[in-house]
């Protein structure tokens, strides 16, 4: 593909089978467990076309090359595997529970030590460091939405002979490109904006380091966590329509920020778009754009925050977020998120439906549940 093309073009022809008379226009989902002996290939457990045209399109978005994974959490462990046994894991304070809950379990193992920091605290994380195995970053955190400064924490990870991570779920490959920041390698769950229907679950890694990627590729079939061919399609068939979807989720995003940031019950917003938010100037320097994903409070109320969730008719009340349609959570209804997430804490996934919409369901929730 000519280099020079945006990445809402790049999403949509990247992967593509080559364009020979009587091709098809998109691949297929290609159903096979082993294949002909005398090519490279082997076994269905090492490689499927299906894999490859999602990696292929993830590795253009970017910049490097992409391994597709059965889960999110499929490729984290994937890559946390790559740390040595009794290395040292620097991960952030607030980030996927699943994520922490994995580190906590190999820490608890023995196998890791993990030391948790404010990753939107800059010289936190550069002293914590030192002589560290793995930064894991996650930016913007989940549910928090607190934002990294990418560049300066990579090349802190860098100088530590750290291998930097980058947990690239809620910017999306359209609007942050963490290899290009400096990092090392970037994760996605698939599951979200990438395949942007709820009806998928899958992961993703992407490197430049071909030395790491032979690495976390090893992993895979090794540990066996490879992903199904037709949610692989699934996938990309998703994420072609991604900068379209985002589009319209982000400028949803951004208008309930505003209304919400007006309302008398909610007693905070964090949404990097908004302009009082901390993280806003660094999500303006390291993204084109703040995404769909924000957080409300009630004051402290953590009851009225589970009545609102269950009082909406349009918005979904489920876990997950990506997805076309709105959805909305109290996160700490979940035993494992971390505890300094306040109890009253709603996470807003938004969709793309009309905004007028969204905000008259969420208006007479918030009227209804508190
Ligand atoms: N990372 C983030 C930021 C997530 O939100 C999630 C899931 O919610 C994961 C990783 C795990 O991905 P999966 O559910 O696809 O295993």
């Amino acid at each position: 593909m000519a280099p020079d093309l945006d990445p809402s073009t790049v999403v949509v022809h990247a992967g593509r089978p080559e364009r020979v008379p009587n091709a098809p226009v998109g691949g297929s989902p290609v159903f096979s467990s082993t294949y002909v002996a005398g090519g490279d290939r082997g076994y269905g457990r090492f490689g499927n076309d299906s894999w490859s045209a999602l990696e292929e399109t993830l590795g253009a978005l970017e910049g490097g090359r992409g391994l597709a994974f059965a889960s999110g959490m499929a490729a984290v462990a994937a890559i946390v595997d790559l740390v040595p046994v009794g290395g040292r894991v620097i991960a952030p304070q607030h980030a996927y529970s699943g994520v922490l809950a994995l580190l906590d379990q190999q820490a608890d193992a023995g196998r890791l030590i993990v030391d948790r920091v404010n990753v939107a605290d800059t010289e936190a994380v550069i002293h914590a460091v030192d002589g560290a195995d793995m930064l894991w970053i996650e930016s913007p955190t989940n549910p928090a939405m607190e934002v990294a400064d990418i560049p300066a924490l990579s090349a802190a990870g860098r100088a530590a002979a750290a291998i930097v991570v980058v947990d690239n779920t809620f910017a999306t490959p359209l609007l942050q490109q963490p290899i290009s920041l400096g990092a090392d390698i970037v994760m996605h769950s698939a599951t979200k904006f990438i395949a942007g229907h709820s009806d998928v679950i899958l992961g993703a890694v992407v490197t430049a380091d071909e030395e790491l990627w032979n690495a976390v590729e090893l992993r895979r079939r090794s540990l066996g966590a490879i992903p199904g061919p037709m949610e692989a399609w699934l996938a990309l068939r998703g994420l072609r329509t991604l900068a379209l979807r985002l589009e319209r989720a982000q400028s949803n995003a951004a208008f309930l920020a505003q209304r919400l940031l007006e309302h008398p019950k909610v007693s905070r917003v964090r949404y990097p778009g908004l302009a009082g938010d901390p993280g806003h100037k660094r999500a303006e320097a390291q993204m084109s754009g703040f995404g769909a994903i924000l957080s409300i409070e009630l004051g402290g109320d953590a009851a009225a925050a589970q009545r609102v969730c269950e009082s909406t008719e349009l918005w979904v009340h489920a876990t997950s977020l990506g997805g076309v349609e709105s959805m909305l959570e109290r996160r700490r209804r979940w035993p494992i998120e971390v505890p300094t997430i306040p109890d009253d804490l709603i996470r807003l996934a938004v969709g793309i439906e009309h905004p007028a919409d969204l905000w008259a369901d969420l208006e007479q929730a918030l009227t209804n549940g508190t």
